[in-house]
């Protein structure tokens, strides 16, 4: 069991600061959070979660990942198709109608 450097509190993994080295709990891993030395540095990243790992086990913290899009051009244009079926449905009826008023 470590401790956290800024708030004492018991860590099972706790996350190290490149900045400082310190060892922190998840309150307290960001260099605003315990009042980094180096914080300097940190504010020049542009993504404050990027550099921050886990001290044991070599865990990464991932940035913000892109939400999932649709990709343009693959959706089934379901109701162009639906109103040309539609379409030839009424036609169909249309030229049966007319061909038995004819020829019936
Ligand atoms: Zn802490
Ligand atoms: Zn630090």
């Amino acid at each position: 069991m470590t401790r956290c450097d800024h708030c004492g509190n018991e860590v099972v993994l706790p996350f190290s600061c490149q900045y400082c080295g310190g060892k922190f709990c998840a309150d307290c891993r960001l260099p605003p959070n315990h009042n980094c030395v180096n914080i300097a540095l940190w504010n020049s990243k542009p993504r404050p979660a990027v550099g921050i790992s886990y001290g044991k086990g070599g865990g990464y913290i991932p940035g913000p990942q892109r939400p999932r899009t649709k990709r343009p051009g693959k959706d089934i244009p379901y109701l162009k198709i639906m109103i040309a079926i539609i379409f030839l449905i009424l036609v169909g009826i249309a030229w049966i109608g007319l061909s038995g008023y004819r020829f019936g």
